[in-house]
């Protein structure tokens, strides 16, 4: 149930391997967005914690979506059951150094995110930084008016009630696509269901972008916007300038908080569906554009 953990004997070879002096920190994503949005149980960071207090290094959490994590441990960790979303997030972050956050996610704004460590003399450096490319430090580049939101954002999203709606109404989209024989990537996470592209579409190579033009079909089919997450989001290697290839071929279908309704997840699960019944008319796809940096975001295609 935590595939989000990370692999200590791996850490401890990479430590190892490089240096402890030349590793600047541990970003520990809670949950991994990327891997399909899987969390990380409280040993595991109590575990990642410890390994590196023995070497000085720092943990940063990629927080944003903390707060589904912390649901997943009251849900599926021993000794959690009866302990408030509150009191978890408190303990998950007893293990860390810091955290950067986006506002975007489990803060349930708009816009906006944040950056906190508990080393003094780090943060006087980190705000000096943040002059220079955000704002006053008494802003840092956000307006009052969203600071207030994201202030009562971080409090509602404490509630288990919310939470575990939440969690459930995109577990309920899982299960929907799992029922239909749709491959999706398993156990479903906290904010997305993955459809797994490469058995989605295993007449197409890798080459082909299946991802890609999975997402494309699905909005054809049906209007509903997902997201690549494949060999396009993983862009290329600086120095050979050939593609990497990853092992997985994702589409992300992302349910924004507080938005829809299970009516909604109905509908799109109808969508990919549908789509399935004739997924052997997915076509491949080539570049027509394809930016420097980022490309997921804003490259553009065409079929082969
Ligand atoms: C969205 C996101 C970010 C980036 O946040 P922005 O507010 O869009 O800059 C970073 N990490 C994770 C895990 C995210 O989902």
């Amino acid at each position: 149930p935590f595939k989000g953990n990370i692999d200590l004997n791996k850490l401890q070879r990479l430590i190892d391997e490089k240096g402890a002096e030349n590793i600047a920190y541990v970003c520990l994503a809670v949950t991994v967005n990327l891997a399909g949005g899987q969390p990380v149980s409280m040993a595991n960071m109590r575990a990642v914690r410890e390994l590196t207090n023995k070497y000085g290094i720092k943990v940063f959490y990629d927080a944003t979506r903390c707060v589904e994590n912390a649901y997943f441990i009251k849900e599926q960790e021993d000794g959690f059951a009866d302990k408030s979303i509150t009191e978890i997030v408190l303990e998950m972050f007893s293990y860390a150094d810091g955290c950067t956050m986006s506002g975007k996610k489990d803060c349930l704004v708009n816009i906006g995110g944040f950056l906190c460590m508990n080393d003094e003399h780090l943060f006087q450096d980190a705000k000096e930084m943040v002059v220079v490319y955000e704002g006053m430090p008494s802003y840092g580049g956000m307006a009052g008016r969203d600071m207030e939101a994201m202030a009562i954002g971080l409090e509602e999203s404490m509630q288990y009630e919310y939470i575990r709606h939440r969690v459930l109404q995109v577990r309920y989209l899982g299960d929907l696509l799992k029922e239909a024989g749709v491959p999706i990537i398993e156990p479903v996470g906290g904010h997305a269901v993955f459809l797994d592209a490469r058995r989605f579409c295993p007449h197409l190579t890798q080459e082909q972008f299946p991802a890609q033009s999975l997402a494309a079909n699905l909005y054809v089919e049906s209007g509903v916007r997902s997201m690549e997450r494949g060999i396009v989001s993983a862009g290329r290697d600086n120095k050979t300038g050939e593609n990497h290839t990853p092992k997985l071929e994702t589409v992300r279908l992302t349910i924004p908080r507080r938005v829809y309704t299970y009516k909604h997840m109905d509908v799109v699960a109808d969508g990919v569906i549908r789509l399935f019944k004739h997924k052997e008319t997915i076509r491949g796809l080539r570049f027509v554009y394809e930016p420097k940096q980022l490309r997921f975001f804003t490259a553009r295609f065409e079929e082969i």
